[in-house]
């Protein structure tokens, strides 16, 4: 038999998850299969029988699948909120003078450079690969004014270009009311900025914080309306801490996720399902704030919402890992390990608009798998505060390898 020389192929694995849209059971279990690979692209996954190539990674027995796909994060910001995490888990006041919420790190995040900036996430993207995840979302935001902004969203372009993680921008100068400027004169600044963000590729997506005390409708929409006009996709922090009926203003602008969504009711949830908008749950940011009112998966996705996993990595949950978010997930939010990983990969990828480009092991899709040294998945939620994995495969490449 003639077989067909290529890249790379990954052999030995007791189960290969395809976590294909239209699987079955999901994740698309497959048991004995391999991995072809050519040219950064999946050329076939489950028999590979017909390939040999020049390079062979085997798995050991262990369990491959697409990598990870963070599909929320603030990764890009200055200092941390330590004083105050460790006041809040003690039940007391932090002291008067440590950064505190939002705007304390703003304050903090405008005393950097760009150059710093970048050497205070470099670690958190590096961290994140080392857990499997090879693309992350990160949203802007503690910036507040076009200055800093510009900045935080050129340190995640320098990070995409230096790391092999993929980094997917989201603007989010709508993400508090800054203190120094009047909020509605704020509202014009953002939209003002908006044609240099779109033109100098700076993000693809525009997000707004919408709630009590944040933007409202009436700016939410103006905002995203305004992205949208520009060619960046709107996502929305929907009903995080109140209900805000902004879920209509998604489906009316198709955005590409709406985010939180602890205060949505079930009706609103089953509209959003119905315009194919995906909703993003982020169970390490509610358990890093005690959140008062937990997202209830099982509800959305009850009424046929596709679901997105996310770390929420910013300076009031410090996690990096899928890992971990997929272990609260299924553990807190009662969702099952299909569930949880099916969300964490293919799920996360629809949230970015990148679903059949990432996310899933088919042919044609970019070969970005992670191996783990686990025999079964559900193992993932069960084998808790422990990383699994043992390599990372980026557009074909072996990014991360455990010494044998
Ligand atoms: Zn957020």
């Amino acid at each position: 038999m003639n077989r067909e020389r290529i890249d790379l192929l990954v052999t030995g694995a007791s189960e290969v998850l395809t976590c294909a849209a239209d699987a079955p059971d999901l994740v698309g279990r497959i048991t004995d299969g391999g991995v072809a690979i050519d040219a950064g692209r999946i050329v076939a996954v489950g028999d590979i029988s017909g390939y040999v190539a020049d390079r062979v990674v085997d798995a050991a027995g262990g369990v491959v699948l697409p990598g990870f796909v963070d599909a929320h994060t603030h990764l890009v910001f200055g200092g941390s909120r330590i004083d105050e995490y460790a006041a809040a888990v003690a039940g007391v006041d932090p002291p008067d003078d440590v950064p505190v919420g939002i705007m304390g790190t703003v304050t903090e995040t405008r005393r950097y450079s760009t150059a710093d900036l970048i050497s205070q996430a470099e670690p958190r993207v590096i961290e994140m690969l080392d857990h499997g995840t090879t693309t992350v979302e990160a949203k802007s935001g503690y910036g507040l004014s076009d200055a800093t902004e510009r900045k935080l969203l050129q340190a995640a372009a320098e990070l995409h270009r230096r790391l092999p993680a993929d980094i997917v921008s989201t603007y989010l100068g709508a993400h508090a009311y800054p203190s120094d400027v009047e909020p509605s004169r704020y509202v014009e600044q953002i939209i003002d900025f908006i044609p240099e963000v779109a033109e100098m590729d700076l993000a693809v997506f525009c997000d707004v914080y919408c709630d009590r005390g944040f933007f409202s409708l009436e700016e939410t929409h103006r905002i995203l309306k305004a992205g949208r006009d520009a060619g960046l996709w709107p996502k929305i922090h929907l009903d995080a801490y109140s209900h805000t009926d902004a879920a209509a203003i998604a489906i009316e602008l198709e955005a590409a996720s709406v985010d939180h969504l602890n205060f949505t009711p079930v009706h609103e949830l089953e509209l959003l399902a119905d315009a194919g908008i995906v909703g993003v749950y982020m169970p390490a940011l509610e358990f890093s704030v005690a959140h008062p009112q937990p997202f209830e998966p099982r509800v959305a996705m009850g009424v046929g919402m596709e679901l997105a996993l996310a770390t929420d990595m910013c300076p009031g949950c410090w996690t990096s890992s899928m890992q971990f978010t997929i272990v609260l997930a299924c553990r807190l939010g009662g969702m099952s390990v299909a569930q949880a990983v099916r969300a964490a990969t293919y799920g996360a990828a629809r949230s970015l608009k990148l679903d059949g480009e990432i996310g899933s092991l088919i042919p044609g899709a970019r070969a970005d798998l992670v191996l783990l040294d686990v025999v079964r998945y559900e193992e993932i939620a069960y084998r808790l505060a422990r990383n699994a994995v043992t390599t990372v495969i980026k557009g074909g490449v072996v990014v991360r390898e455990q010494a044998a």
